[in-house]
């Protein structure tokens, strides 16, 4: 049977994936093997015992009480903490989900690549963060990355039997979140709850909140560039609020595939789990002639600056994109908690990368993990600073 893990199983992504492998025939057609999860212990604890964990992680030492009593007696581990996460990473499975919220997931998943296991990426702040030695850890254990970002997913899909060297251009597509339509001097004043809503996509709280702000697609851009190794001027963004196109690829031929679907993550994650093969997954079918009409409009860089951003990571490299990925985090974590507005959050990402850029090493391509970790401390310790400034 295959052994599959699932890093983040009680998160958005974690649910889908359970979701699926429920569906399609939990403990009796594949082994699980780990499930980890944060502060939800009872959730964890219930999924484990659905598939027949071997051990279940919480992230928190804290938990692991809570844990280890709602797994009493039915002989599943429980285990708490980094170092347990860097442990269930290095038991043998075959396919692994990626599908922790953050910075965080980094290091599991890519611990798990030297075990040469298929690894289903959902945490593009893998790729924004350390893209070259994520892919490079993967080609030296013959391991395998699957996109699962849905844009990168449909990407993937569309460049099956094609040739890199006639790819033109790469277009993913954005909902435009919460505030596709809100003029600027409205943005100034937006609530968390008011961002904590997404127009198309159920999701994570931080990723719904970053679809607002435009910096998820700003990450994906990033993602993209590092995923699928095209130039950065070959990438676009295009505004398609029906979030039925999940991305194009234009080739030198003129020609654009799309790829259509539900916004339905099962269907990404689906896609992954069953590579090569297509089964049958229980997403919605478009009904097109109803739907009767698909509208796309360019984004607006005044309004959403991250996409700007993302840009200028791109062009200096090397530890751009740990710095950009963790000033963001700050800067949401300082939104969430309503110490910055809105608009702040790239006003604070934007100052952290011009600070450590003044020091320099900001484009030094990193030589380890380390050099990552490093970084990303770093751009949160200057990242605190200025939302202390502000506040
Ligand atoms: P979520 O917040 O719903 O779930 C995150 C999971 O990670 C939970 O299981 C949580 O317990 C765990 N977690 C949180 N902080 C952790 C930490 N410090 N250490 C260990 N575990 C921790 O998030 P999500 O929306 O499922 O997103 C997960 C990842 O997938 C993100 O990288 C996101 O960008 C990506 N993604 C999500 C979607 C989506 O539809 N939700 C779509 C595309 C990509
Ligand atoms: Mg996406």
């Amino acid at each position: 049977m295959r052994r599959i893990t699932v890093f983040g199983a009680t998160g958005s992504i974690g649910e889908s994936t359970f979701d699926l492998l429920m569906r399609q025939g939990g403990r009796e057609a594949a082994q699980v093997v780990a499930l980890t999860g944060g502060r939800q212990v009872a959730r964890l604890a219930e999924q484990a015992r659905a598939l027949g964990a071997e051990v279940a992680v919480t992230a928190y030492d804290d938990c692991l009480p809570a844990l280890r009593e709602a797994l009493a007696g039915t002989g599943i581990e429980a285990a708490a903490g980094a170092q347990a996460l860097i442990e269930a990473a290095d038991r043998p499975a075959d396919w692994i989900m990626s599908g922790i919220v953050g910075a965080a997931g980094l290091v599991p998943g890519f611990r798990a690549l030297r075990h040469g296991t298929t690894l289903a990426l959902a945490n593009k702040e893998s790729l924004v963060t350390a893209g070259p030695l994520l892919l490079a850890e993967a080609r030296a254990h013959s391991a395998r990355i699957l996109p699962v970002d849905s844009e990168h997913s449909a990407v993937f899909q569309a460049l099956v039997g094609e040739d890199m060297a006639a790819v033109e251009r790469i277009i993913i597509t954005a909902s435009g979140g919460a505030f596709r339509d809100w003029p600027i001097e409205k943005l100034a004043k937006a609530t968390v709850a008011e961002a904590s809503t997404h127009p198309n996509w159920a999701m994570g709280q931080r990723i719904t909140i970053d679809s607002a702000s435009m910096f998820n697609k700003a990450l994906e851009v990033i993602e993209t560039y590092e995923y699928f190794g095209v130039d950065a001027s070959k990438i676009e963004v295009l505004v398609h609020p029906e979030s039925l196109v999940h991305a194009l690829v234009g080739f030198a031929d003129g020609a654009l595939m799309a790829h259509l679907g539900a916004p339905d993550m099962r269907h990404a994650i689906g896609y992954a789990l069953n590579w090569p093969e297509r089964s049958h997954l229980p997403v919605a079918r478009l009904d097109l002639a109803q739907i009767g009409r698909l509208t796309f409009r360019a984004p607006d860089l005044d309004r959403f600056p991250a996409l700007r951003l993302a840009r200028e990571v791109m062009a200096t490299g090397g530890l751009a994109g740990a710095a950009f990925n963790a000033a963001k985090e700050c800067a949401l974590d300082g939104f969430i908690a309503s110490r910055i507005g809105f608009l702040d959050m790239a006003a604070v990402v934007e100052e952290t990368l011009a600070q450590l850029s003044s020091c320099g090493g900001l484009g030094k391509a990193p030589g380890s993990l380390d050099d990552v970790l490093h970084m990303d401390a770093e751009a949160r310790r200057v990242a605190r600073q200025i939302i202390d400034t502000r506040t």
